[in-house]
């Protein structure tokens, strides 16, 4: 099973299912005499970066570095974002953990957070859904060894001798439409 199917699939599990589950960087050949830590421009005037050896394209450095990485400062309230909180809400709201608490006071002192509620999972589970779906799928698909390693260092067993790959793809087709058609009736509400 691949890795990054197996990421992807913990993303959505952990709610985090926009989360990119692989990042790959364009390595390049080094073809000149820069020094690790060095940036420069091309002709095209393309950024690069070299470290550890290796040289890379600086700009998608840069942006990877920007939608992943928790600034020091929350950039709603500037307030210092220290705790392990704060990295949990800056994944999920890009904001600090106390701006995301105040909201939801604010919703609840003026009454409006069953509703923000609600129609945050409305705008959201289908696309999760059809999200699961496709991973659930391509998961399955790629079902090849029988353990891997985790990143925290378990071994985990998909046993992939005794599994029938249409068999269970079936199933989760059916339990999926199963859902969405719940969701259906339930979005009329
Ligand atoms: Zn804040």
């Amino acid at each position: 099973m691949k890795e990054s199917n197996i990421n992807r699939i913990r993303n959505i599990l952990s709610g985090e299912f926009t989360a990119k589950s692989s990042i790959s960087i364009g390595y390049e050949k080094e073809t000149d005499n820069h020094k690790d830590g060095d940036i420069w421009e091309d002709s095209n005037g393309k950024k690069f970066i070299k470290k550890n050896g290796l040289v890379r394209s600086y700009s998608k450095l840069s942006s990877i570095r920007n939608t992943t990485k928790m600034p020091l400062i929350c950039p709603v309230c500037g307030s210092p974002m220290t705790i392990w909180q704060d990295h949990h809400m800056w994944k999920k709201f890009r904001k600090c953990f106390s701006c995301v608490i105040n909201e939801d006071t604010q919703r609840i002192i003026n009454g409006e957070q069953e509703q923000y509620e609600k129609n945050k999972i409305k705008q959201n589970s289908k696309a999760w859904l059809n999200d699961l779906e496709i991973a659930c799928l391509e998961a399955v698909e790629s079902i090849d060894s029988k353990a891997f390693v985790t990143e925290m260092g378990d071994i985990e067993d998909w046993d992939a001798g005794h599994l029938d790959k249409n068999k269970l793809k079936e199933s989760i087709k059916e339990h999926i439409s199963e859902l969405k058609e719940k969701l259906d009736i339930w979005k009329k509400q």
